[in-house]
């Protein structure tokens, strides 16, 4: 079986070109991080997860710290992993101090006593797994803040929401995604990132699906699934149906991307927005990197 993974840092307006290198290179960290879990044998799940991590830490990115800040000028973040292998899930939202929300979104998939928490019970659960918890503040960062400065109303999507999608040795398939949500965003909004189907899907037969973009039409349009039902129902390989699934989601008003990853390790990366940053390693072992339309290089 080959081994492959792909990464997201975020669908949205083209960045500005002195970004871009720090957008290339965190996401082509974080594509390398997962792959070296795949490499020493672990499933797509821990190396989903550990990629995402990567893009949590890094500020430069919408999830963890530097996520995008609400309205009233606090975080409130959501993530979702999925596992292929059986379906199970773990997601958490509007959570605002747990450092890394994709662990505690995959020790609940491994728990398995609910699906999704939010808020403070997500909090209280991150605690008794001895997640790691920082407090809500050490998430804002001066740019987040001069963001919102700049973006008074609810804006569209800003690059930086993350995900992962990745196939293991044992040809099993995980999808995660991570995300501060939409820059400016009314307080308790959840997006489309921890709603399974939506944001995150993964399915054994057909596909692993991490999405980013306007969150809203996202969900209206369950765009996630959409790449599973159109592999399922209509037999489309899975570059098609990500490309139609995403096509669907201008019906829906919106704009944005989403990476996807078969069982065969076939990958997709579509967008419709300037820019998804974006890094993926194929059988051969080569990191791939772009932000916009132009054609991918090694990752630095
Ligand atoms: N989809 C995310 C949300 O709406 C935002 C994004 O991808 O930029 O929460």
């Amino acid at each position: 079986v080959p081994l492959a993974i792909a990464v997201h840092g975020g669908a949205g307006p083209a960045p500005a070109p002195e970004r871009e290198e720090a957008l290339r290179a965190g996401v082509g960290a974080a594509a390398r991080a997962g792959h070296a879990v795949l490499l020493a044998g672990g499933g797509a799940l821990a190396a989903v997860e550990t990629a995402v991590v990567a893009l949590e830490d890094d500020p430069h990115f919408n999830a963890g710290r530097g996520s995008a800040l609400s309205a009233d000028g606090t975080v409130a973040m959501d993530a979702a992993i999925a596992d292929g292998a059986g379906g199970a899930a773990g997601a958490v939202a509007a959570v605002r101090d747990i450092r890394n929300p994709v662990r505690a979104a995959s020790a609940l998939l491994a728990d398995g006593r609910a699906l999704l928490l939010a808020g403070d019970g997500a909090s209280r659960f991150a605690e008794e797994q001895g997640l790691e918890r920082r407090p809500p503040a050490w998430f804002v960062t001066d740019e987040a803040r001069a963001r919102l400065e700049r973006t008074r109303a609810p804006a569209p999507a800003a690059p930086g929401t993350v995900g992962a999608v990745a196939l293991d040795g044992a040809g099993r398939i995980a999808a995660a995604t991570s995300t501060g949500g939409r820059p400016a965003k009314p307080p308790g909004r959840i997006g489309d990132s921890p709603l399974l189907g939506a944001g995150t899907w993964a399915a054994a037969e057909t596909a692993a699906v991490s999405c980013t973009g306007d969150g809203e039409p996202i969900i209206r349009a369950a765009l996630a699934h959409e790449v599973d039902a159109l592999m399922r129902h209509a037999g489309l390989p899975l570059a098609v149906a990500a490309e139609r699934a995403l096509a669907g989601l201008a019906r829906h008003g919106g704009t944005g991307g989403l990476i996807a990853i078969d069982a065969a390790g076939a990958l997709a990366l579509p967008f419709t927005t300037g820019a998804m940053s974006r890094a993926w390693i194929g059988p051969d072992g080569t990191a791939l990197a772009a932000v916009g339309q132009e054609p991918a290089t090694r990752a630095p």
